[in-house]
């Protein structure tokens, strides 16, 4: 008999009729001889409803009391999961984050998980009942109650099944796994068989919104082999683990892309020298996340800097440059929004040269302006104008003919 942590996202549980699906799933997972640890998140776009709520109040709700309420939406689910089980004739025991003792640091909206006391989930599962966890919570030290972070409940299931020796981690979703790219825009999107977790974490934080990226993370780091499939259609899904078997020689895997950028130029810098210091050192002692970083020094002419960032940063970013403006001794401050991200990932690109000019000739040949560039080992990403990302990840899907040579399921 073996452990098997699922994970039902929104649409997943976003009914009642949905609910009782999932507790079939579940069942299902039990008669293989399986016992089951089931996390869920909260009812369809409840998250976003609740978050509206708040909003309506304030532009600036306090962080602890939005997590206070966001919370709730996960509790609706596990209690209405574990009464359909119930109803059904399998023991099932609804359980909190704090209740199911998932510790996590002191930072409310985008906690990371520190560790989980397990020995209650355990008892139960001892018990013979399944054991349904709310996704996406959990507790501080001195009691507070956190959330992981928008998606975060992956990141819950993936915790515990490390924590608890897991044999597998399904993640249920409303697609059947991971595709080359969202296949929600992207009309050629195809399945994958299966990914290898450096490839997926590369997608998930490039913005492929299908996993959270620190569930892979979780995932990379305790060997936790991760299926991504539908809640809806019995397919076989998507692996995501260490070993990729088939495709492994293509270059470009998949096209993730992410909304909601800004670019901000500090112009004018007189300290060649201190001038990144300057303004880097104070954005990340306020937590303010910098993505790309472009610097070009010149010895003879002022500088400039210019960095993206997420649009919802923006008004604290300006902040913080311009209280430090003597510090960092600029001259003015320019920013850009309504930009996106596009990135090609693949493990192949490390030893195929070309690829990123590639991506270049194919963008400019549709006269879609590159604004900013960064590259890894992995990956080649492209700042352009949010209207156009759309139609960049599909004519980079074509242009690297993902359509034709990905093997889908
Ligand atoms: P859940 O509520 O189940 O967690 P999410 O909305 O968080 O579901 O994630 C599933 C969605 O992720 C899909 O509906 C799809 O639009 C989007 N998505 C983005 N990139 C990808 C990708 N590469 N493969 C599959 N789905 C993706
Ligand atoms: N309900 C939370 C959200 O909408 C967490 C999750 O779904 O994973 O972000
Ligand atoms: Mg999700």
């Amino acid at each position: 008999m073996g452990l098997i942590v699922q994970k039902f996202g929104g649409t997943s549980v976003g009914s009642i009729e949905r609910i009782l699906n999932v507790a079939d799933r579940i069942i299902e997972e039990l008669r293989s001889g399986n016992q089951v640890i089931t996390v869920v998140s909260a009812m369809g776009k409840s998250t976003d409803d609740l978050l509206g709520l708040a909003k309506s109040i304030t532009a600036t709700p306090a962080k602890r009391e939005l997590d206070m309420l966001l919370t709730t939406g996960e509790q609706v689910s596990i209690a209405l999961l574990a009464i359909a089980l119930q109803s059904k004739g399998y023991p099932a025991i609804s359980m909190t984050g704090w209740q199911a003792g998932i510790q996590t640091e002191s930072v409310f909206g985008n906690a990371r998980i520190l560790d989980i006391q397990s020995n209650r989930i355990q008892s139960e599962l001892n018990q013979g009942k399944v054991v349904i966890v709310a996704g996406f919570q959990g507790i501080t030290s001195d009691k507070e109650i956190t959330t992981l972070g928008r998606g975060g409940s992956d990141t819950t299931a993936v915790a515990l099944a490390a924590k608890l020796n897991a044999e597998r981690c399904d993640i249920y979703t409303d697609v059947t796994g991971v595709f080359t790219s969202d296949p929600r825009y992207v009309k050629e999107a195809r399945q994958l068989k299966d990914v290898s977790y450096d490839e997926m974490l590369e997608l998930a934080n490039l913005g492929a919104g299908v996993l959270h990226p620190r569930a892979v993370e979780f995932a990379k780091n305790y060997h936790i082999p991760l299926v991504v499939r539908s809640s809806m259609e019995k397919k076989e899904g998507t692996y995501v683990s260490e070993e990729v078997t088939m495709e492994q020689n293509l270059i470009v895997r998949g096209i993730a892309f992410e909304k909601d950028i800004t670019k901000v130029t500090v112009h004018g810098l007189k300290d060649g020298i201190h001038c990144l210091p300057s303004i880097f050192s104070p954005l990340a002692s306020n937590y303010i996340n910098v993505d790309i970083i472009i610097q070009s020094f010149s010895e003879t002419k002022e500088n400039n800097v210019s960095f993206s960032i997420k649009t919802e940063s923006l008004e604290q970013t300006l902040d913080v440059l311009k209280e430090n403006k003597d510090v960092i001794k600029y001259d003015h401050i320019e920013w850009e929004t309504k930009l996106a991200k596009v990135s090609i990932v693949g493990s192949g690109m490390i030893s195929n040269p070309g690829v990123a000019a590639k991506m270049f000739a194919c963008l400019a040949k549709e006269e879609i302006l590159i604004k900013m560039v960064s590259t890894s080992e992995i990956k080649v990403s492209a700042v352009v104008d949010e209207q156009c990302v759309h139609q960049a990840a599909n004519l980079l899907h074509d242009a690297f003919e993902l359509e034709h040579t990905v093997v889908s399921v």
